[in-house]
């Protein structure tokens, strides 16, 4: 008898920026010049410093399964950086290194939801967090946010939301797809509601305006994800971290061992070079994407877009695009198929999206220059 495929793995959605991509690559293949804004991950290359140690940690022999929990070297510098940036502290026995944020989140939501559990995030939302609350059994709770208030999260709009089934309050600042950051008192009244708090923390660093905060600032409490994909230009490596309050980290050091059993070696060695040496090259992406953000507000805005206020953080904008197509979908394809610039239908991110395009800026200001011109040449002919 053979096993059958069960309705959860059918029914998982793909990622519709994965099919933007695939269909991209198609035109390529014909022939054809794409310039790429749909993907989320940065267009340059890790730094040289922490390429270095990658390739000295591979010529050291790091080529071993470490403690589960990560290398103590890179989670005492995880905390550095956390006390360094934040002023909190936490102990190093609180970090558990994963292969990228996405094993952190599916762990955590793993421990955290029994069948029908409840995860509030805001819609639009990153498309994992509801595929992964969904494939566990849990159901994601979607508090709109809108583009007339930057997208804010507030108490006030999750507050109807909460019930009996609610786990946990999932946030995420700076958000992609749409570049809000949190504001300190939000999140600290965000806190005191009492609900633990997940903060998805992957885009901090990458910050135009107002600084990052982490949300241990306000709730010693909460549950951080991080990793080192987008700072530190480091999609490719797999590296990423959680941390959370103490009784949780056993069961999830287990669940770590018997699905991962460990972060790569000598990956978690190049990360201790992130965390300790690779600030002012992170600085200089952050000023490169923020000359990009600049020209592409005003360049989206001139070509029609709707967008209220420049994202303070991460490296999308999420723009209204009902102005030419009442069918976001139909129109990222279109603008693939004859502008050939790809983006990414803002449905990938829930149903708020619906109406809207996402444009990545992890391309260089020439490239974005062109699809400038492309995107008119299309909408005007
Ligand atoms: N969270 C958010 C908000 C993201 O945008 C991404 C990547 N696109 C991730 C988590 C996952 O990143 P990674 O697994 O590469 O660390």
């Amino acid at each position: 008898m053979s096993a059958n495929i069960t309705a959860k793995a059918l029914n998982i959605p793909s990622f519709i920026v994965m099919d933007v991509l695939e269909r991209a690559r198609a035109l390529e293949k014909e022939g054809k010049d794409i310039i790429h804004l749909e993907v989320g991950e940065p267009d340059f290359n890790t730094p040289s410093c922490i390429i270095q140690a990658g390739c000295r940690a591979l010529r050291e022999g790091r080529t071993h399964y470490t403690h589960s929990q990560g290398l103590l070297e890179l989670r005492e510098a995880v905390c550095g950086d956390y006390r360094e940036r934040y002023g909190v502290s936490f102990d190093p026995d609180q970090v558990i290194v994963t292969s990228g944020t996405s094993p952190a989140l599916l762990m955590l939501f793993a421990a955290m939801l029994d069948k029908d559990d409840e995860i509030i995030m805001t819609n639009p939302y990153y498309p994992c967090y509801a595929n992964m609350v969904k494939f566990l059994g849990g159901v994601p709770r979607l508090v709109p946010v809108t583009p007339d208030e930057n997208f804010h999260l507030t108490p006030e709009k999750i507050k109807p939301f909460l019930s009996r089934k609610t786990k946990a309050i999932l946030v995420n600042s700076p958000a992609n797809p749409t570049g809000m950051c949190m504001d300190p008192s939000v999140m600290k009244e965000i806190a005191e509601i009492g609900v633990p708090v997940i903060s998805d923390e992957i885009y901090h660093g990458i910050r135009y305006e107002g600084n990052d905060h982490t949300f241990l600032e306000f709730a010693p409490d909460a549950f951080v994800v991080n990793g080192f994909s987008k700072r530190y230009a480091m999609t490719g490596w797999r590296l990423g971290y959680l941390v959370a309050p103490r009784k949780w980290i056993r069961p999830l050091q287990k669940m770590q061992q018997n699905f991962f059993i460990s972060a790569a070696d000598f990956v978690q060695w190049a990360g201790v070079t992130a965390l300790r040496e690779a600030r002012p090259d992170v600085e200089r992406m952050v000023e490169t994407y923020r000359e990009r953000r600049d020209y592409l507000f005003t360049a989206l805005k001139n070509l029609g877009f709707d967008i209220y206020a420049p994202p303070q953080g991460a490296f999308y904008f999420f723009a209204d695009c009902r102005k030419f197509s009442e069918d976001a979908y139909a129109f990222a394809f279109d603008v693939l198929e004859h502008a050939l610039v790809g983006i990414t239908p803002g449905i990938d991110f829930g149903p708020m999206g619906e109406g809207y395009v996402r444009f990545s800026y992890a391309n260089s200001l020439e490239n974005i220059k062109e699809a400038m011109a492309r995107i008119r040449r299309y909408l005007t002919t």
